[in-house]
């Protein structure tokens, strides 16, 4: 097993069952008009592509514009995915209203090592996962600066179907 990250990830696959997991876990956020963070944990298939698995979310502290989570939230995060041996792909978290990556969110980053991925979700997670012109995702490069996805970046995100259900012949 793969257990480093890529320089770059050229290619995040992920399934239409994380996306929906992942809306259904910012929920009671949204009910409650605060700002919550989820991260996307996988594995690593080869040299550019990763997996997304599994969508965490974290004991944390939220309000209107922030999120907070506690140094020992993260521990308990950690022990959880290490016997499965997943690693953090993507730090997630919602906003009031437009997608961007502010200074703070910088301060929040959890990876910030060149090629770490963080996205932006608008409307406290009421959108439809993933529109690329709503959302925004933003990558640590070499010189430690968080560049915004173009739209030809976004190619990168591949949806596999988790499903592929045919017609029912009987
Ligand atoms: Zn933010």
């Amino acid at each position: 097993m793969i257990t480093e990250l890529p320089q770059c990830i050229g290619r995040l696959l992920v399934t239409p069952g994380v996306l929906e997991r992942s809306r259904e876990l910012l929920d009671p956020f949204r009910t409650l008009r605060v700002e919550g963070c989820l991260l996307w944990y996988g594995f690593v298939l080869d040299s550019q592509s990763c997996l997304v698995t599994t969508c965490v979310c974290p004991t944390q502290k939220s309000d209107a514009t922030t999120y907070d989570i506690p140094a020992e939230s993260m521990r308990d995060v950690r022990r959880a995915v290490r016997p499965h041996g997943l690693l953090l792909l993507v730090q997630i978290h919602s906003h009031p209203t437009r997608a961007f990556f502010s200074v703070e969110d910088e301060e929040h980053a959890l990876n910030s090592r060149p090629g770490a991925l963080n996205m932006i979700v608008p409307d406290y997670g009421n959108a439809r996962w993933i529109e690329q012109n709503r959302f925004c995702i933003v990558e640590r490069n070499e010189t430690g600066q968080w560049e915004r996805w173009s739209s030809k970046d976004w190619n990168r995100l591949i949806i596999v179907p988790d499903a592929l259900p045919f017609a029912l012949r009987s």
